[in-house]
């Protein structure tokens, strides 16, 4: 039997071993490979458009017979040609041509074209159409539609196509196994996979190309709940390989906890309770903890961590906590010195800022071990860093991170310990909720914890849309909260990625803020602070001592001033939701009602208007999650980082989330049998080794 998974694809006729490696570029090296190489879109050139029947825009076949080909001297030299048929007459316009080329378009020759028909200053044109002479050996129309490939550079469409034709010659006398039972597969998508792709690379006439278009046939849904399931295996082999590795296991120490509990001035809601359980039978465990967890800005995940990293602490290990900012991780400091060092547990603390001899003081205490927590930002995963006994990563924000990326901190962990081939546990935090089908998706090779219930006695943040026209007004809501003690978050959102031009706009919105709000103590921070500047401003506010603070979105994690109780936001329909949520959750941090008012640019779009007025109706950080997954797609949750890793060839994440239930009921079928497992990982990853590989 001829395996086309197998089969080279210089088993193709033409395909020598220097194209080969040109076709290597599109992840293509079998014939399989090429079946599965997916057209990006179709050109319908199976029947001809009367030329009165154009549409502008629209891609499209026309035949005519030559009226007139003249070079025009415009603005630009240009071959001008008049086409007609029995319905109208049309322009084709070339602005690039040769003499030979003008000859062919002789008065009275039969032309074939096919272009993009646009509104010119002589009614609808043709730009540089491709065009035939029709004659004897002119071809027949094709009878399906004409498939466009993604190419790369030394691959034609017209090559790919013919290779294609070959390799579908191939499909026909089968060699493309079916791993899926059908069974397995929901009825509507009960489609042989060879006919799928056959389908694919080559639709029939009349098919509808607007469902194509969207990804919504049997066919594509058919290839991608496969190419979803191959994804959802290779992540559920992750942590079967999780299985295989060997942790710490961290019992707890009660009189330790207990002693730490008995100092908090609350106590653990039951949210936190459950999670604290579900993270301390996974320390307990001979195999890393891969955990995520979920909560809503302020649901008290910190506190988790810590009683997490009591866990290790309390068996005589060191607990490493990285942070994604340096303002953030300072918090954590302060957190984390604040609640363990009355214990007598001694915290060491390192960021890229510290000064050469403080540096060298905290990496010896980390290296003995005298350290036994470590709190700092990516700085921890230097080279010079050396821990001692490390039993647990901490790691806040940080759900961008990729497989890969999770599984690269814990082994730089493991090189260090002492304990050979132990690796620590990890326990990732994120405010970001994630929508369960992301969730599943994204992170399958995690399990999850969510706290969804808040501390009792947190007010509502109350919210409200104003638009940039009632700006005056806004401004005076400051000075009216400032005059009654409070302070107040102004943040500034640029578009641009750049940080210059993001502390240029707070400067100047700051110092029209000083203009009019005369008398008030107005402060700035802005990502091009140094660290140790923008740490002094927000102690500074912390204190008390500034009542505005103007700032860029650097203030989007974790600050927290009980004492700020009003949040404006300029141009809030330039960020994502969920992103605004977390900002808005600076504020309410108290027991003071808190308002957020969204300063809105004019003219706003309906999505822009559709986003604010979720944000403005829902609290619950999981809601406007879905809602910026509806609005905004999976990238802006997941960061592009996240989706470049998990670049699907047919599937859409967002397009085909109703499929990730199916996909997860079919990897849990015993149906599924192992070596079926391992040929659709193949079949779908094998190209992509960064994930193959984790
Ligand atoms: P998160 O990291 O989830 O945003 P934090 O852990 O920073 O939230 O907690 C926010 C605030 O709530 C902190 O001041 C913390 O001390 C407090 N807090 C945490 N848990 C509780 C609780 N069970 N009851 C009351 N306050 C709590
Ligand atoms: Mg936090």
């Amino acid at each position: 039997m001829n395996n086309l998974a197998e089969l080279p694809i210089t088993a193709l006729k033409g395909v020598g071993d220097k194209f080969a490696q040109v076709l290597g570029k599109l992840h293509v090296s079998t014939v399989q490979d090429l079946l599965f190489h997916l057209p990006l879109r179709y050109q319908d050139r199976t029947r001809v458009t009367p030329i009165a029947a154009l549409t502008p825009g629209l891609d499209a076949v026309i035949e005519g017979e030559v009226r007139a080909a003249d070079v025009v001297f415009g603005r630009r030299r240009s071959l001008v040609v008049r086409l007609q048929d029995g319905s109208g007459t049309i322009t084709l316009r070339f602005f690039h041509f040769s003499a030979a080329q003008k000859n062919r378009f002789a008065r009275g020759a039969r032309l074939r074209c096919y272009g993009e028909a646009r509104r010119g200053s002589a009614g609808l044109e043709l730009y540089h159409p491709e065009t035939e002479i029709v004659g004897e050996e002119t071809a027949p129309h094709p009878d399906t539609l004409t498939p466009v490939y993604p190419l790369t550079e030394g691959v034609s469409q017209g090559r790919l196509r013919g290779l294609m034709l070959q390799a579908l010659d191939l499909l026909e006398r089968g060699g493309v196994t079916e791993l899926l039972p059908t069974e397995l597969l929901p009825a509507a998508m009960r489609y042989p996979l060879a006919d799928a792709l056959r389908y694919l690379h080559t639709p029939p006439a009349g098919v509808d190309l607007a469902q194509l278009a969207e990804g919504q046939h049997p066919a594509q849904q058919r290839l991608a709940i496969e190419e979803l399931l191959a994804h959802h295996l290779s992540l559920l082999e992750v942590r079967r390989g999780n299985a295989a590795i060997a942790a710490p296991p961290l019992s707890a120490n009660a009189a330790l906890e207990r002693d730490f509990l008995s100092r908090l001035p609350f106590s653990l809601t039951g949210a936190q309770q459950r999670v604290c359980a579900e993270i301390a039978e996974d320390l307990a465990s001979h195999r890393p903890m891969m955990r995520l967890l979920q909560g809503d800005v302020g649901a008290g995940k910190t506190l988790v961590a810590a009683l997490a990293a009591l866990k290790a602490i309390g068996t005589g290990a060191q607990v490493a906590v990285m942070a994604p900012t340096e303002i953030l991780a300072e918090q954590h400091r302060r957190n984390f010195c604040g609640w363990l060092e009355p214990l007598g547990i001694s915290v060491a603390w390192l960021t890229g800022s510290l000064k050469a001899a403080e540096r060298r003081a905290q990496l010896a205490a980390i290296a003995s071990g005298e350290a036994q927590l470590v709190v700092g930002t990516h700085a921890l995963f230097q080279p010079e860093v050396v821990f001692h006994n490390l039993a647990l990563v901490i790691i806040d924000e940080q759900h961008r991170f990729g497989v890969r990326q999770r599984l690269e901190l814990r082994e730089k962990g493991s090189a260090d310990g002492a304990a050979g081939r132990l690796q620590p546990h990890q326990l990732i935090m994120t405010a970001t909720p994630i929508p369960r089908t992301l969730a599943m998706s994204a992170f399958a090779d995690l399990d999850c914890s969510v706290i969804d219930e808040l501390p009792p006695g947190r007010q509502p943040i109350n919210t409200v849309a104003i638009s940039n026209e009632r700006r005056e007004e806004v401004m005076q809501r400051v000075q009216t909260a400032v005059a009654e003690g409070r302070q107040a978050y102004w943040v500034c959102t640029l578009i641009e990625e750049s940080e210059s031009l993001q502390a240029q706009a707070a400067e100047t919105t700051a110092n029209e803020l000083a203009e009019v709000l005369t008398g008030m103590r107005i402060a700035l921070v802005h990502g091009r602070l140094k660290p140790d500047e923008k740490e002094r401003v927000m102690a500074a506010f912390k204190a008390g001592e500034v009542d505005l603070l103007v700032a860029t979105t650097v203030i989007e994690v974790g600050v927290d001033v009980p004492n700020a109780s009003l949040m404006i936001i300029e141009n809030p329909e330039r960020l994502g939701l969920a992103q605004l949520h977390q900002l808005r959750g600076r504020v309410g941090r108290g027991s003071i009602a808190s308002h957020c008012v969204l300063l809105y640019g004019t003219p706003l779009s309906q999505n822009g208007r559709a986003r604010l007025q979720a944000l403005r109706q829902h609290s619950d950080g999981f809601a406007i999650a879905e809602e910026d997954l509806r609005l905004r797609g999976p990238g802006e949750i997941l960061g592009t980082r996240q989706t470049g890793e998990i670049q699907h060839r047919i599937a859409d994440l967002q397009r085909d989330a109703h499929l990730l239930p199916q996909v997860q009921r079919i990897a849990a079928a015993p149906a599924l049998d192992e070596s079926a497992r391992r040929a659709l990982i193949a079949r779908w990853l094998q190209n992509k080794p960064r994930y193959a590989e984790a």
